[in-house]
């Protein structure tokens, strides 16, 4: 068996936005060679989900919405409160508190099985980076274990 490991770096434009990855995921997965096993693909942030999904314009508004109405932007964060936060402060730190709250929700990462060497994905799954604090560049990384 081998693992092969990827840093794939995602821009993002806007929060939430569901930026689809899965195409960089499946390259990813063509460079390891493997033929058959799985992949993880993981998010190296506490603002930034891994999740499968459908690639549909109103739907992606209708996710982008619930996410918003689940852990809205204008509620209180004591996260948020740098009067009293002391903790994980630093120059650029920006009022986060609902991007964690709604990440809980989602994740860090998924794990999608490879036969024939593809990503072995349904129909309508797609793979996206949830963008859930501002437009930054994030680190994925893809781990393949396989052979
Ligand atoms: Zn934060």
């Amino acid at each position: 068996m081998r693992t092969i490991t990827k840093c794939l770096n995602v821009k993002s434009t806007r929060a939430p936005e569901f930026v689809d990855i899965t195409e960089l995921v499946g390259a990813a997965v063509g460079e390891s060679e493997v033929d058959s096993g799985i992949a993880v693909v993981f998010s190296r942030h506490t603002t930034a989900a891994i999740k499968i999904n459908e690639n549909e314009p109103l739907l992606i508004k209708d996710m982008e919405h619930f996410l918003s109405t689940l852990a809205p932007q204008d509620s209180y964060y004591g996260h948020n409160d740098f009067t009293i936060r002391t903790v994980h402060m630093h120059e650029d730190e920006c009022p986060n508190g609902h991007a964690h709250c709604q990440h809980l929700t989602l994740g860090n990462s998924e794990m999608i099985p490879i036969v024939d060497g593809e990503l072995a994905l349904g129909n309508w799954q797609r793979v996206f980076l949830v963008e859930l604090d501002i437009p930054k560049n994030r680190e994925v990384l893809v781990q393949v274990m396989g052979e």
